[in-house]
């Protein structure tokens, strides 16, 4: 699935599609897909949140949702909910915990926008506040009893939101605009977003509603733990799944400034569409930890320590390609990378690389990702099957994505990009796709 190309960008060469058939041109198969993929994300997500409240994990047995509107919407989670997402909004703004930093010129209009990164130190101080709250005695398990409740709450806020995004960006001029969000149909450009990097001031929109995501599945996260010790099912299981995610989390702080030059925030504009990803993470992500919390369910240490051994692997080639890339991004003059065979392309100090991690696959980083979060799934053993759809929906994402992404290279680097993608055969996993 490619993006309908509009006008070049900046530097860029503009290649016509190969067919007149614009509907090849849009996300999700155009906008009736777009409908049913926000239906599917918004219902698969109110039906994991019934399964974490409930701890009922039979097979066979259907989500059983309330009748009663205040099960759905109540004002003190809504508060709540509220009241935390502006306090990340407070602490992105605030000049403490991390420097500012200059990201890669903007697709739009080739601006260069600045960030604090200081999500490490926020995350910390979020986990820092919880723990306290739950050492004086707090009940901050009462946020699963809550979740459905400020699952809505996001839900509403987001919709809302994404329309006056929408507005917003009709105020700019259409060169500043997104280029996938200028298509024939308005619904589409509200779902997938009209505007690249849409901010109030110095505050970046998508950079504090992702961050807050992975912020939240730690919260769940640390209330499942909570949860656990007080019901005795503090497992190895638990405990490594657990520390598992709390590393990855932690590594993506630590290493903030890469998101600086990732897709999300480089390419995708803020819809619907990436605001209802960011609002499901809390909700999802946390599955694997619920499902040991609740049933005490453990494996022997040495199936553990194979995971374990998974894991390492799958951190070894997302950290390695991952640094790889965006250290020969920001500096593709780094003696460090003399001895890689590079193609250099029509854009101005652009080069590809073509040796090291990226000339095994196209995407090795995709693959190391995958590897993790089968590492995180796979402790809760094979008795039930919502803990494998964070990997199975990460599999359908990444390999959409690497598709979209090679659509989007092509249109940038033209005949470059054929040469690399002939030198380099493999998409995601080397020596297999
Ligand atoms: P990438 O970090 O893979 O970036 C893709 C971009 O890299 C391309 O658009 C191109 O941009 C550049 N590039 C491609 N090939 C080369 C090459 N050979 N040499 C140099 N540059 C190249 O994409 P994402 O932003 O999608 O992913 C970032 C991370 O986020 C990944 O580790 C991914 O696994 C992870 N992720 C995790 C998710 C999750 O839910 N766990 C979901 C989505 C992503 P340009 O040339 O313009 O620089």
């Amino acid at each position: 699935m490619q993006r309908r190309p509009l006008r070049p960008h900046k530097g860029e060469q503009h290649l016509e599609p190969n067919t007149n058939d614009d509907k090849e041109y849009y996300q999700y198969g155009g906008p009736k897909g777009a409908f049913f993929t926000s239906v599917c994300f918004v219902g698969l997500t109110y039906i994991v949140v019934e399964k974490i409240q409930s701890g009922k994990w039979q097979l066979l047995r259907l989500p059983e949702f309330s009748g009663n509107i205040r099960d759905w919407l109540d004002p003190g989670a809504a508060a709540l909910f509220l009241g935390w997402l502006g306090a990340q909004f407070v602490l992105y703004l605030l000049p403490i915990g991390g420097p500012i930093e200059l990201g890669a010129p903007t697709k739009d209009n080739g601006r260069k926008l600045a960030y604090r990164l200081n999500g490490f130190f926020v995350f910390m101080l979020n986990m820092i506040c919880l723990s306290v709250f739950a050492y004086v005695g707090l009940r901050i398990t009462i946020l699963t009893q809550m979740a459905l409740q400020m699952l809505t709450t996001g839900i509403l806020t987001f919709f809302l939101l994404s329309i006056i995004l929408y507005i917003k960006a009709m105020t700019l001029r259409p060169r500043d605009r997104s280029p996938c969000g200028q298509t024939a149909s308005t619904y589409y450009n509200w779902f997938i977003g009209a505007e690249l990097h849409p901010r109030f001031g110095f505050l970046d929109l998508k950079m504090v509603l992702f961050r807050s995501g992975i912020i939240g599945w730690m919260i769940f996260n640390l209330v499942n733990i909570v949860d656990a010790s007080e019901a005795g099912h503090l497992t190895p299981s638990l405990l490594l799944v657990s520390g598992l995610q709390l590393v990855y989390v932690m590594d993506t702080f630590w290493f903030e400034a890469g998101m600086l030059v990732s897709r999300d925030i480089i390419h995708e504009a803020l819809g619907f569409n990436l605001l209802s990803l960011f609002l499901m993470i809390p909700f999802t992500f946390c599955v694997q930890t619920r499902y040991l919390a609740t049933t005490g369910f453990t494996l022997p240490w040495y199936c553990l320590i194979t995971i374990l051994g998974l894991n390492l692997t799958g951190y070894w080639i997302l950290r390695g390609s991952n640094s790889e890339k965006n250290n020969f991004r920001r500096n593709p003059k780094d003696p460090a990378f003399a001895n890689y065979q590079t193609l250099p392309t029509r854009i101005k100090g652009k080069s590809l690389l073509v040796s090291g991690w990226w000339g095994l696959s196209r995407h090795p980083n995709y693959f190391g990702d995958i590897l993790i979060s089968f590492s995180f799934a796979l402790p809760t053993g094979f008795g039930y099957f919502l803990p494998y759809l964070n990997p199975l929906f990460l599999v359908m994402m990444l390999v959409d994505r690497e598709r979209t992404d090679g659509a989007e290279c092509r249109q940038r680097y033209g005949d470059v990009w054929d040469k690399y993608c002939e030198k380099v055969k493999y998409r995601i996993i080397p020596y297999v796709y």
